[in-house]
């Protein structure tokens, strides 16, 4: 159930780039009086960038959801494409759970990339994890 939704810029101008888990964690926002958890990975994935690494779609709207009474969680747009926060170099593949291992990406290639590594959506960032990894690519 969609409690509220919410222009881009409304909720990534809350969103903070954040070091430890335990920052994320505690985190939260007052939003008409719920209490949102705000910098996860999840929402500093999409401050840094909007934009699907595949397709180059961009989420549009946020949209704050509950289901049956389960805390309200922010949730991010293209219409009505869900867009997530996909690991570049798959945890199955022993990419870390981080920030520069993460990147935007719609719901739809997020089903077709799966748990391939693949090439040609490395970021900048990327290229520094891999130099101290033992990863064959
Ligand atoms: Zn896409």
């Amino acid at each position: 159930m969609v409690l509220v939704e919410f222009a881009v810029e409304e909720i990534l101008s809350e969103v903070h780039f954040r070091s430890t888990t335990y920052l994320q964690k505690n985190e939260k926002l007052d939003l008409y009086g719920y209490r949102v958890k705000i910098s996860t990975l999840r929402l500093q994935t999409f401050k840094k960038s909007i934009k699907c690494a595949r397709c180059g779609r961009k989420g549009n709207i946020f949209k704050l959801e509950t289901n049956s009474g389960e805390t309200p969680h922010l949730n991010f747009y293209h219409d009505e494409i869900p867009m997530t926060r996909d690991h570049i170099i798959p945890l199955s593949k022993g990419g870390p759970d981080n920030l520069a291992n993460s990147q935007a990406m719609c719901e739809p290639c997020n089903t077709l990339k799966a748990d391939k590594i693949q090439r040609q959506y490395f970021t900048k960032d990327i290229y520094k994890l891999i130099d101290n990894w033992d990863l064959d690519i």
